[in-house]
């Protein structure tokens, strides 16, 4: 009735009420609690017509508990939980619980309608007479009913500025933004928030489901379908999935989409609706995190770690009819006196150097890594053993003659290399690193800068 929260509205309305039926009470009841064996009400609102009909306050209405005993009753429960009124002229009414209960109260006729709110009995609303044995009409009942569909209807607005409220709590702390899709229309609502984050306006912005697809990092496109429409048909109540999305301002930037709705086994969804913020820094932090767990810090390269995971997948997913492959270690030469002689600076410098060297030396298909302190290793994809002799040769040769300029010194170095070419399917990568290591020993031991392969 006034349109500024239920709570300012009731009384007012329940005196219209009052005013228009002339009965001696209008009451509402708020359903606390129904278990199976009792009910628990409060006795929420009032307006009468006279004090002498005042009943709000007094202690046995206040949050009051019925045990349900009497089949009368349970009926009368079952027939509120479906939202049927109760006409009642209390003298015609057989002599049991109701009868009594309302005589002992005064009341001569009695309308009483439930309030229903998301097909849930939340309460119900009642006029009392206490002084008139009336025959309750059509007109009253649909007045009364009309007065319920106010009251539930005010409460489900309630309801919403609460959520509504509660979100802007939310949003005030994360960019945070909240969205709708209708997939049979093809429409996509989303506030602003996470695509325009710089602006203080909050509007909310309408996509076709194109025009959104378009706005996603395209290797996220048919994940983010793929997972929207498993949700929509599954009966699974959550949805979440992390993607790229293009801001309004031409960046991307990470999201995490959340739904969580309840749905009935009957039928599709076809509208859900959930919020997304910006999780960029969590995900640049995961990047950076995973970054630095895989990679050596001083040349840049991939680490141990890394390799040998590599190594792993690489050598189960190649099969006889593969061509070969090679694997190779390379380990500087007498690093320990280049560090003595020129200081661990310089030392730090030469491998840096190495790495960059190699990586220019070697094809873009083969793969480098630093796994130790002045050893190296290079995995060869489909290269045979002369193939891969001749390639880590050249290599060996280029570092002996290019000596590195640091500072004022140029220091001489060399590698040796030792190589495992492996032409059998049987071959682990364990033994393949085993055997490289013992090639690289033997290189080392027939007088270095050399390289020595082995065939597997
Ligand atoms: P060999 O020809 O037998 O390989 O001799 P070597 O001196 O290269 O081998 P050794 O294993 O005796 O010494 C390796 C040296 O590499 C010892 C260590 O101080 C040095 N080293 C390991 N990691 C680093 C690093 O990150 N920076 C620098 N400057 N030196 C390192
Ligand atoms: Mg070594
Ligand atoms: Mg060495």
């Amino acid at each position: 009735m006034t349109g500024t929260g239920w709570l300012e509205g009731i009384n007012k309305l329940l005196a219209e009420l009052g005013k228009a039926t002339l009965v001696s009470r209008v009451w509402v009841f708020q359903t606390l609690e129904v278990q199976h064996d009792y009910i628990l009400q409060d006795y929420a609102f009032e307006w009468y017509a006279h004090t002498k009909y005042k009943q709000i306050g007094l202690p046995h209405f206040n949050r009051f508990k019925s045990p349900i005993v009497e089949p009368e009753y349970i009926a009368l429960i079952e027939s509120r939980k479906r939202g049927e009124y109760q006409s009642v002229m209390t003298r015609t009414l057989p002599d049991d619980w109701l009868k009594n209960h309302l005589v002992s109260q005064g009341v001569k006729s009695m309308l009483t309608i439930p309030i229903i709110i998301e097909n849930q009995w939340w309460g119900t609303i009642g006029l009392d007479d206490c002084e008139r044995e009336y025959k309750w009409t059509a007109n009253d009942i649909t007045l009364l009913r009309t007065a319920s569909y106010f009251i539930s209807s005010a409460i489900v607005r309630d309801h919403y500025r609460a959520k509504q409220h509660q979100l802007d709590i939310l949003k005030e702390n994360i960019a945070c933004s909240s969205w709708e899709l209708d997939w049979r229309r093809g429409h996509l609502w989303c506030t602003s928030e996470v695509l325009t984050p710089n602006e203080k306006q909050v509007t909310r912005q309408l996509f076709s489901l194109r025009q959104w697809l378009r706005r996603i990092y395209p290797q996220h496109r048919k994940p983010f379908l793929k997972t929207t429409l498993q949700f929509l048909k599954s009966d699974t109540s959550t949805l979440r999935c992390d993607l790229k999305i293009l801001r309004l301002d031409g960046q991307y930037c990470w999201v995490e989409v959340s739904s969580n709705i309840v749905k009935s086994s009957a039928h599709i969804d076809n509208v859900i609706a959930g919020i997304c913020w910006d999780i960029t820094d969590r995900k640049n932090d995961e990047e950076r995190l995973q970054h630095e767990a895989t990679t050596d810090p001083l040349t840049g390269l991939m680490n141990r770690r890394k390799f040998e995971i590599l190594m792993k997948n690489h050598f189960m997913e190649w099969t006889q009819q593969s061509q070969p492959f090679s694997f190779a270690i390379l380990d500087i030469d007498f690093f320990k006196s280049i560090n003595d002689r020129y200081g661990h600076a310089a030392g730090d410098y030469v491998l840096k150097q190495f790495a960059h060297i190699i990586r220019q030396l070697i094809r873009p298909c083969d793969h480098l890594a630093r796994i130790g302190g002045e050893e190296f290793a290079i995995l060869l994809p489909d290269t045979p053993s002369n193939d891969a002799t001749t390639r880590l040769k050249k290599i060996c040769r280029h570092i002996f003659t290019h000596p590195i300029t640091h500072q004022n010194d140029l220091i001489h170095y060399s590698v040796s290399i030792g190589v495992a070419v492996i032409e059998s399917p049987k071959t682990t990568a364990d033994e393949a690193f085993k055997t490289a290591d013992r090639a690289l020993y033997q290189a080392k031991q027939t007088g270095r800068n050399r390289v020595i392969a082995v065939l597997l």
